[in-house]
């Protein structure tokens, strides 16, 4: 039988190692990192999102500022918000929810985010920088993927890896940061031919597909482990991609959704903000 992984603990411990950061800093009389957060319009994921941060924010001494714009907002305004908030030597982090309005042009916006305060990895430099080898902020749920495996201090050097998905915000990142650990690294997608028996070969099969349950234990290598990013909604549940109960016989450790991959995405935007600040 194969453990299910306490991301929810490791995270805990993560956010333990932030708020003495921050303290020491506080005691020292030091600046106390801070993070800009927009949201433009009413869209209730992102509306989640940034009350999740802030309260994470918040219970880690990290400073939070909220800034809702109208859903009428215009590209200039909010472009000026950005150049605002980069020039603001009291902001550190700067988080923009994305989606954003049809009527804004995002990858025009992003690009307005000072790299030194792009905390989410959104803009093309840190992405750059990141593929490069020379990353300044590693994006939130590629980072959580490897965080967790690497809290296992097994030794992942020549192992083999699957990814499934080949997102620019999951996928991609995922497998360079994977391919850094010295892994053999294979990416799959939905034109992938015969993808089971590509999964079999993996000592470690990551999934960021999006499709609930559907990767059963015929999919898996005996003692694998498994790390599920997907999160899609199921009956009114957050289901991942992977079928728990059929896989966790046959792996050595697994995530499960929810309290695996998506618990530690918050606690890691809050490290770079640190980082940032560094
Ligand atoms: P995405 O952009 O839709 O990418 C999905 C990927 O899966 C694509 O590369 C697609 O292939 C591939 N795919 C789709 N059907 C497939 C199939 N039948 N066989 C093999 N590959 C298939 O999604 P995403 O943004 O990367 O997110 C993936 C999942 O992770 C979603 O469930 C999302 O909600 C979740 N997610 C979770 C977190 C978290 O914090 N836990 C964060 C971000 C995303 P093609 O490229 O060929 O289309």
């Amino acid at each position: 039988m194969g453990e299910i992984i306490n991301v929810i603990d490791l995270a805990k411990s993560i956010k333990g190692q932030i708020a003495e950061f921050v303290s020491q800093r506080a005691n020292n009389g030091e600046i106390i990192p801070k993070i800009a957060s927009i949201v433009v319009g009413e869209d209730g994921g992102s509306i989640f999102y940034i009350n999740s941060q802030e309260k994470v924010a918040n219970s880690l001494g990290i400073l939070f500022e909220k800034i809702l714009l109208k859903e009428s907002t215009t590209e200039e305004n909010l472009i000026n918000e950005i150049i605002s908030l980069n020039n603001n030597e009291k902001i550190h982090g700067i988080i923009l929810q994305l989606p954003l309005p049809k009527h804004i042009d995002e990858k025009k916006v992003i690009s307005y985010i000072s790299p030194d305060k792009d905390i989410d990895c959104l803009t093309y430099i840190n992405q750059g920088k990141l593929y490069a080898g020379h990353k300044k902020f590693i994006p939130c749920t590629p980072n959580s993927v490897v965080t967790i495996l690497d809290s296992l201090n097994i030794n992942l050097q020549g192992k083999e890896v699957v990814v499934v998905g080949r997102s620019n915000i999951v996928g991609k990142p995922v497998a360079v940061l994977m391919l850094e650990r010295n892994c053999t690294v294979t990416v799959c997608h939905s034109k992938t031919k015969d993808l089971q028996s590509v999964c079999q070969r993996a000592d470690i099969l990551i999934l960021a597909i999006g499709i609930p349950n559907y990767i059963d234990s015929s999919y898996v290598k005996e003692e694998a482990i498994v790390i599920d990013v997907g999160t899609s909604s199921l009956n009114g549940k957050i289901t991942g991609d992977v079928l728990i109960d059929d896989v966790i016989g046959k792996v050595s450790y697994m995530t499960k959704v929810p309290g695996g991959v998506g618990s530690l995405t918050t606690t890691l935007l809050m490290k770079n903000v640190c980082e940032a600040l560094k």
